[in-house]
């Protein structure tokens, strides 16, 4: 198998194919974040687990994953950093996978939902199924120049469950690229409570903010 050389994800150094776009300085980095990063859980939610904290390289990252044309070929080595902090954590699998929605605005301009992307390496990795039983709406005003209060509002109105939903008795793993006031998840979760679920466990890249 040819290993072609790419740019590390967090830096913009160049790694070979087999670091998997971390490089060594970067990787130990994240490594240690994971440990120490505390995630608090909103109303609803079982616990959230974060692979790092929204600045540095994760940021950038990120920032590269949701507003540039490539930004796809950061997602797998987000992915699998998520998946090593679930696992460092000691989390169980859970029954079902499913993701925080992308606005449909987003999704036309982006062209592809990066938390459903996300979800689906994880349930191909752990062999769990993906059912993307969440749907948003569209409303005018972006969440993310938003303040705290009216996240909270904003989220209430634009997600809903799709029809048919059935989430009785099961584990459910929700997955969010950021996780800021936890007003969207936190409304996920409500949601996926009324379809049965459980419990409820949040799995995202960053946590922004400082609670
Ligand atoms: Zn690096």
């Amino acid at each position: 198998m040819l290993l072609y050389p790419s740019r590390c994800v967090y830096c913009g150094q160049w790694v070979d194919g087999k670091q998997q776009r971390l490089c060594e300085a970067c990787r130990k980095q994240a490594e240690q974040e994971m440990k120490q990063i505390y995630c608090p859980a909103p109303e609803q939610v079982e616990q959230v687990i974060c692979a790092g904290r929204y600045q540095g390289g994760l940021k950038e990252a990120i920032r590269r994953m949701k507003f540039h044309s490539r930004g796809q070929a950061v997602m797998l080595p987000l992915a699998k950093l998520m998946e090593q902090a679930w696992e460092l954590h000691g989390m169980p699998r859970p029954d079902v996978i499913t993701c925080v929605p992308i606005s449909p605005l987003r999704l036309r301009t982006r062209g592809y939902d990066q938390s459903a992307e996300m979800a689906k390496y994880l349930s191909k990795q752990w062999d769990i199924p993906f059912e993307p039983v969440l749907g948003r709406r569209m409303l005018s005003r972006m969440q993310s120049k938003l303040q705290a209060e009216q996240r909270w509002e904003n989220a209430r109105k634009s997600f809903y469950l799709r029809r048919n939903t059935d989430l009785e008795g099961k584990h459910v793993l929700l997955v969010d690229d950021i996780v800021t006031t936890g007003a969207s998840i936190s409304c996920c979760a409500v949601l996926l409570r009324k379809a049965g679920a459980q419990t409820i466990w949040v799995l995202a890249a960053a946590k922004a903010g400082n609670a």
